[in-house]
């Protein structure tokens, strides 16, 4: 087998992004959106193995965030939420971007994307910077009005906040502790592109962490190190990630540290998820414009504060991108060059493939057993047809950790033959054992 590339030397970075885009529609991960009428720009639909790849990329993020520590729990809030939120956490004057027109071609750019040039026209000349809102306004119930005036919530992090005080008393928890969630978000980006990487609709995974205003610091660092490892443990390469570190001047008012998380996307560096020391900026001005007090009085010293937040915020669409496009690998195998997805097999939307050898019942009856009882535990998919040979290529450009093979003397000696995506090394295993065995590869992976 030749050594695998990432394409870095065979081929420009447009195309990885190209490779990758186009698999995701042929192999059924992202489609376009409303395709059959032409398409809605910017959009996306994830087809069958892409929602359970973002599934996945979101129950690791659980995992990590919530399953596994005691100091943070979960929450699920609305996505339509009143004015009255966005007031007050500052989006209604402040969430915009500087929008504009292209003199010559009359095209719409966001100005701090596009370095002077129109991208369409190659013109330099432009109106006037105007800010625009990024927030999407509709209307809830059927009365027009002021009063019916309703948002789709731009970031998750303000449904952390504004359930601050009902977290606070239900759970019983104190600082340090966290309230995670992920959802949809929306915006209504000037300039979507790069695929899914900035879209209108998509998903966020954030976590608003509350500590001691004096912890702050050593929170934030800590967060940033835990984040950057979870990229890392999930198979993004090192050297195509980097922490980002805001300078001080460049910081909005509020913040007292800023770090991207960024990952080396085809057109390069660029953010992957952002952690932030918030201060008390976003629970003071809740509590200021709700009238509600949104603290914390430690019991034991008798005094009453304002948690300061660190907010981790990630996107999971965008993750899912970053975990595609560097897994994407070309070999070699048998003098042939084979495309196939190095996802690390807690990402893989397909985890093991169980392709028995003929379509005789007395073939397929077994590899069915062997389905079932993988099912519990694997995300399973189960292929008859083309020759073994075709069926592995396309588990492998899929990203499949493993294939079964149930052949003839599979009658005899009850075993199955497992292959191994990276390495497309086989071995001859019990089927009594392979439950056992692909579970602890799974845990040590
Ligand atoms: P940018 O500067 O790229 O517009 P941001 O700094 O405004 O992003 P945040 O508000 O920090 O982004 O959002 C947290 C995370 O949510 C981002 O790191 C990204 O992963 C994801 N995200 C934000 N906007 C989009 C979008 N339009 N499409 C996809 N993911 C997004």
């Amino acid at each position: 087998m030749a050594t695998p590339s990432n394409l870095d030397e065979r081929s420009t970075p447009n195309d990885l992004l190209e490779k990758v885009t186009s698999l995701c529609k042929r192999r059924g991960f992202i489609f376009q959106s409303a395709e059959i009428y032409g398409g809605f720009r910017s959009t996306y639909d994830y087809g069958p193995l892409g929602v359970q790849m973002l599934r996945n990329v979101k129950e690791q993020w659980w995992k990590a965030i919530v399953q596994r520590r005691d100091d943070v729990v979960g929450l699920d809030a609305a996505i339509l939420s009143p004015p009255a939120i966005w007031a007050a956490s500052g989006h209604l004057e402040t969430f915009t971007d500087p929008l504009v027109d292209c003199r010559k071609c009359n095209e719409r750019w966001r100005e701090d994307k596009i370095n002077g040039v129109c991208p369409n026209c190659k013109s330099t000349e432009f109106t006037e910077p105007r800010a625009f809102n990024l927030m999407f306004k509709t209307q809830a119930g059927p009365v027009e009005g002021d009063g019916a005036t309703a948002y789709l919530r731009p970031e998750t992090a303000q449904g952390m906040f504004t359930n601050f005080a009902n977290v606070l008393t239900t759970m019983r928890k104190k600082p340090p502790f966290g309230i995670a969630q992920i959802g949809k978000s929306f915006r209504n980006e000037i300039t979507p592109g790069n695929f899914v990487f900035r879209t209108r609709e998509f998903e966020q995974m954030e976590l608003e962490f509350f500590v001691p205003p004096e912890d702050a610091e050593q929170w934030y660092r800590y967060w940033i190190e835990e984040r950057f490892n979870w990229y890392l443990r999930l198979g993004l390469p090192e050297e195509k990630l980097r922490k980002n570190e805001a300078a001080p001047e460049d910081l909005a008012h509020y913040s007292k540290g800023t770090t991207d998380i960024e990952f080396a996307f085809p057109w390069g560096f660029d953010e992957l998820e952002g952690v932030a020391n918030r201060g008390d900026y976003d629970l003071t001005a809740h509590a200021s414009a709700s009238g509600e007090k949104l603290e914390y009085f430690d019991q034991a010293t008798s005094t009453r504060y304002t948690p300061y937040v660190i907010e981790p915020a990630a996107g999971a669409t965008r993750a899912m991108m970053a975990f595609l496009l560097a897994s994407y690998t070309e070999d070699e195998v048998g003098g042939e060059t084979r495309s196939l997805l190095r996802l690390h097999p807690k990402l893989a939307p397909i985890q093991v493939a169980i392709l028995p050898l003929s379509k005789k019942p007395e073939i397929e009856a077994p590899a069915r057993e062997v389905l079932a009882m993988l099912q519990e535990h694997f995300l399973c998919d189960y292929d008859v047809t083309q020759s073994i040979g075709k069926r592995y290529r396309r588990q492998d450009e899929v990203g499949t950790p493993w294939c079964v093979t149930v052949d003839f003397d599979t009658l005899e000696d009850h075993c199955v033959t497992l292959r191994d995506r990276d390495t497309t090394m086989q071995i001859r295993i019990a089927i009594s054992e392979l439950r056992s065995y692909l579970l602890t590869a799974m845990e040590n992976a």
